[in-house]
């Protein structure tokens, strides 16, 4: 018996014929379970509901009311639904705002396919980092990830869609290469997709070299907040190695520079690697009612009707909006 025909007899008889295939190809985590990849139609790919920016030492979910929260996203939420965004990746990170039993609240309220992540944030001088960080090795934070994605975050049965980590700017700090080690470990475990927030182009090319220490392929990767680079010739070289590319600071201000940055990708022929979102929102802990939350339709509302005004295509938009995330966020082991 090859090891083909093992498996099928052995999930046939598990009762689960299906979800072998599923599972090996097809596959977009989702706070309320499993979806097929072109199920997430509409996405912004990075936006958040909730931040502290209290730092990992003093993170607590008793520093604000979830209920209050929830009442407060809900109607930004609905609002950007009936806009046409169909799924809402939330990039807040443990310790920074991850809160998966509200993420699937509002899931549920809204009809919004919800993703939340696993991993952990170096950036801002490691201030969001927890202490195992600094004592365990990568294979031990990378288990704690793989165990979140297989059974659960923190005893929810939530899954993670994606591993979310972040550096500052090159050179790299010895934990910040840790997180990122970590988490090509847990990618080459479960196949999930690595968005890294990053300071500037070195960093992102730092970070390209440590996953293909470990075998890892760049097309696992999400270069976030590639605008923090005005040096286009880096977003071009990550796009020529199949990383993604994700101008995902869209706003009211800075529609025009993400044009430009796009309008270069398409120049290059590189639309195919590049993720557009906002990181807008959020409820802001510590601040009355969550201060100013910034609603997520400037896409729907300036970008889009921008994007079209400088002559991109309907199929190019949704190259960009729909076809690119549903690649960029199936679960899959890429390998270099
Ligand atoms: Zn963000």
């Amino acid at each position: 018996m090859n090891r083909k025909t093992f498996l099928q007899k052995s999930t046939a008889a598990a009762g689960i014929l299906l979800l072998p295939k599923l599972l090996a190809d097809d596959v977009v985590m989702t706070v309320t379970g499993p979806i097929r990849p072109a199920d997430m139609k509409f996405t912004l790919e990075h936006e958040h509901v909730l931040a502290d920016f209290i730092g990992a030492k003093g993170y607590s979910r008793d520093r604000y009311n979830a209920d209050e929260v929830f009442a407060r996203a809900l109607p930004f939420l609905k609002d950007v639904k009936q806009r046409g965004c169909v799924t809402f990746i939330d990039c807040s990170p443990a310790y920074l705002g991850r809160d998966v039993l509200l993420f699937k609240r509002l899931a549920e309220a809204t009809g919004l396919n919800f993703i939340t992540n696993t991993g952990y944030y170096g950036a801002v001088g490691e201030k969001f980092l927890p202490p195992q960080v600094y004592t365990e090795t990568s294979e031990q934070i990378a288990a704690r990830w793989i165990a979140e994605f297989r059974n659960g975050i923190e005893g929810t049965g939530i899954k993670p869609g994606f591993i979310k980590t972040s550096v500052d700017n090159a050179p790299l700090t010895e934990a910040q290469r840790k997180v990122v080690d970590s988490a090509a470990l847990t990618h080459l475990a479960t196949g999930l997709t690595i968005a890294i927030h990053t300071g500037n182009g070195e960093a992102a090319k730092e970070e390209l070299a440590i996953l293909k220490a470990r075998g890892v392929s760049p097309q696992a990767r999400i270069w976030v907040h590639a605008q923090n680079e005005t040096d286009k010739a880096y977003h071009v070289e990550a796009a020529q190695n199949k990383s993604w590319v994700a101008f995902d600071g869209v706003n009211p201000e800075t529609v025009n520079v993400n044009i430009a940055y796009l309008q270069n990708m398409k120049a290059h022929k590189l639309l195919d690697n590049v993720l557009v979102s906002q990181d807008s929102g959020w409820y802001n802990v510590g601040e009355p009612n969550g201060g100013n939350y910034k609603d997520y339709n400037c896409i729907f509302t300036q970008f889009i009707p921008a994007l079209k005004a400088n002559g991109f295509t309907a199929s190019e938009i949704d190259k960009i909006f729909i076809a690119n995330p549903a690649k960029a966020f199936a679960i899959r082991v890429r390998k270099f």
